[in-house]
């Protein structure tokens, strides 16, 4: 299995570097897991003569009767006919017109397969699939595999059809020992699944399409169960190994604060996952838990509790924020809820001027400072504890792993780590693309908030919206206006805004209306200066670019308005939705597109328009975009599976999980005689994935 795919017969020193470039197919294990797109049935033949448009795919025999090359210089291409005894269909290549050419023969007879378009009435397939037609296809059912393949691939005479002659000599040359059964033989009768030799035959060359399901659903449950053992391995390894700093004690400060100074009741959701937390810190080994909590669910009152128990057992935290402006909002957030309490918090970022950051590494290097709030100017080198003993990561996804890492060094037995994320997750998800964390939700909103109302308003309606926002400001609220941020500091956003801006000015011309407005090109002082204003009500309109999406907390603003809605992704809306709904009064949200919009950005307009639940909208942006773009897995290789999929084969998932879970659980580290091959198997192929581990 680990042969090198030069081994096979066929495969030449070009070939196999083409395959190993192209499909990172180095190996005869490689060639086996790259699995068909589809099977063509070759009994299943269209007649020219009825192809209509509206038909996606057809499946041809004909005669090739002519192939010439067309056109110069861009419109060169190679123009071919194929008859039948219906009509006749064009064929055309604009690439690899040499190969092509030299591989096909005029005169002979073809199936052809490919996508059909028409061209001035005429059906057409351009680069199609073609293989020679041979007698012993008729009558049989018998199904072809079409593999991936790429234009380099193609040019070289490797396409998706080609590449099942290697699959099939890998058959021929593999035994069936030489792919045995890893899974516990016991389950395979009780879940129905077929025996691996078989799964793996069937999926490239099924007998039938019943036998091709069975073998996709064997092969599936084990992609996924291979990733939930694996990950699970890797968690159970870290709780064995790592020895973390011991807070067994709730002190002096923590009561203080809850019974004195606590602004508000926790909620249910709070109170559990502080219970959660406190299990954690107190078991003497090292924490490393994700918390995941809609927009508003209190995430920082969790953190500041959490931080003030650390301190009461003798250690630092640091929080550490994603922008200046966030790092500067805790700060004052906590600062004051502290009020007068004996604990020293301090602030340090980027823009700490060097005369303070002197004094103020020297008192984090002594112990003085308890709480260092700060953006990723906290695990600089520079910045030295006595003590740490936990780190917060607030809005994880702005933050890589090894900007994570660093926080370790900073204390002889590494900190406990809380990392928490507005973006919420589907909890499926969350246990595979976080699978080595712990993981805590707040899955409950504090009381009293009323849920945002959201419309979808066209440019059209423009002066009416800007009515609406006149009439909230003279209710004494405030409103945000957002325009879209496709790169930072681009020019062209840039403008954008500033047009915006001028806009926005000229609907509120008076005196009284104050504007502030933030954006990527301003400095953090000019930002931080803005965001004041606007937090202590000195403007009653802020506007912005996304730098506003995460975190920021103005209770009294409730207008927000997200200019060209269509080109934010669902989890950005649900963000930026959440700055508003944190008081008392009804708020609202206004999504303004031009008139004309894509279909799927329409879709996540009604999905915003239908609900607030961040869970929900979670689950359906998993849906329209799969997993490999859901903001905060995109690092995580957990989530890339080659047959699965998260969104269809969720109960699946669900199920290798627990299977995952109980095999561990009676046998953690795979040692008996049952479980031999399939540690075998893990060991003989180690993950590819990068998992998110952040220790
Ligand atoms: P997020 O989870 O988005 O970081 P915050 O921690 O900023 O949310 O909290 C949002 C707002 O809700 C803040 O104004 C905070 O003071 C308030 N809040 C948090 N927990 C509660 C609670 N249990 N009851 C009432 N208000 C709360
Ligand atoms: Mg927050």
């Amino acid at each position: 299995m680990q042969s090198p795919i030069e081994y096979l017969t066929g495969v030449s020193q070009v070939k196999g570097e083409l395959l190993r470039k192209e499909l990172n197919i180095s190996t005869f294990r490689d060639l086996l897991e790259h699995y068909p797109l589809r099977h063509i049935d070759k009994t299943q033949i269209d007649r020219i003569g009825q192809l209509k448009p509206g038909t996606e795919h057809a499946q041809i025999v004909g005669m090739l009767t002519d192939l010439e090359i067309q056109g110069e210089k861009r419109g060169r291409r190679l123009v071919g006919h194929l008859k039948d005894d219906t009509g006749v269909i064009e064929l055309v290549w604009f690439q690899g017109i040499p190969w092509v050419q030299k591989s096909l023969a005029p005169g002979k007879a073809y199936v052809v397969f490919g996508r059909l378009s028409f061209f001035m009435g005429r059906p057409q397939i351009a680069h199609p699939e073609m293989s020679l037609f041979r007698e012993h296809y008729k009558g049989k059912s018998f199904l072809e595999p079409v593999y991936p393949s790429t234009e380099k691939l193609k040019a070289k005479g490797l396409d998706g059809r080609s590449i099942g002659k290697f699959t099939a000599e890998l058959f021929r040359r593999l035994s069936e020992k030489e792919i045995p059964e890893i899974l516990p033989v016991e389950w395979l009768e009780k879940y129905k699944l077929c025996e691996r030799y078989q799964a793996f035959r069937q999926i490239h060359f099924p007998s039938g399409l019943q036998q091709y399901q069975v073998a996709l659903r064997r092969l599936k449950f084990e992609e996924l169960f291979i990733a939930q053992i694996r990950i699970q391995m890797i968690r159970s390894a870290r709780h064995r190994a790592s020895k973390g700093v011991l807070f067994d004690k709730v002190g002096e400060l923590f009561n203080d604060f809850f019974h004195h100074h606590l602004p508000f009741k926790l909620t249910e959701a709070q109170k559990r996952v502080l219970r959660e937390i406190r299990k954690d810190v107190g078991s003497g080994r090292q924490m490393n838990r994700l918390l995941q909590g809609d927009v508003g669910s209190g995430k920082t009152m969790v953190a500041l509790l959490s931080m003030l128990l650390a301190s009461d057992n003798g250690y630092q935290s640091v929080f550490m924020a994603p922008t200046e402006i966030l790092a500067h909002q805790h700060f004052n957030t906590i600062s004051k809820m502290l009020g007068s309490l004996p604990v020293r918090v301090a602030l340090l970022t980027g823009s700490t001027p060097a005369k303070d950051r002197k004094v103020l590494l020297e008192a984090c290097e002594q112990g003085a400072i308890r709480i260092l709030i700060g953006t990723h100017a906290v695990i600089e080198d520079k910045v030295k504890f006595k003590d740490l003993g936990l780190a917060v990561v607030d809005e994880q996804h702005k933050f890589g792993v090894a900007q994570r890492a660093m926080l370790w060094k900073k204390n002889l037995i590494p900190p406990h780590v809380l990392v928490m994320t507005a973006t919420p997750i589907p909890r499926t998800l969350a246990l595979t693309a976080y699978g080595d964390l712990d993981y805590s939700v707040i899955d409950e909103l504090p009381p009293g908030r009323k849920p945002i109302t959201t419309t979808h308003r066209y440019e059209y309606a423009r002066s009416s919206v800007m009515d609406f926002i006149r009439e909230q400001i003279s209710l004494g609220r405030q409103a945000y206006i957002i325009y879209p941020l496709i790169e930072e500091s681009s020019k062209l956003d840039y403008e954008n805004l500033m047009r915006g801006y001028e806009e926005v000015k000229s609907y509120f011309p008076e005196e009284r209306f104050r504007i502030s407005m933030v954006h990527g090109r301003q400095s953090s002082q000019e930002k931080e200066t803005n965001m004041l204003r606007f937090k202590e009500h000195d403007t009653q309109i802020m506007v912005s670019t996304t730098v506003i999406e995460v975190g920021v907390d103005v209770p009294n603003a409730s207008v927000m308005l997200i200019e060209s809605a269509e080109k934010f992704g669902l989890s950005q809306l649900h963000q930026l939705r959440g700055r508003v709904g944190r008081g008392a009064e009804q708020s609202y949200c206004i999504l303004m597109t031009g008139p004309a919009i894509s279909r799927d950005a329409r879709e996540r307009i009604n999905i915003m328009v239908a609900t607030n639940d961040g869970f929900k909208i979670a689950e359906k942006d998993l849906e329209l975009r799969g997993p490999g773009e859901l903001e905060g897995t995109r690092q995580s290789g957990a989530l890339q599976f080659k047959l699965a999929s998260l969104v269809e084969d969720k109960p699946m998932l669900e199920a290798a999980r627990h299977m995952a879970e109980s095999m561990l659980h009676h046998d953690p580290a795979l040692e008996t005689a049952e479980n031999q091959r399939l540690r075998n198997f893990l060991q003989s192929q180690p993950s590819k994935s990068v998992w998110s581990k952040i220790s």
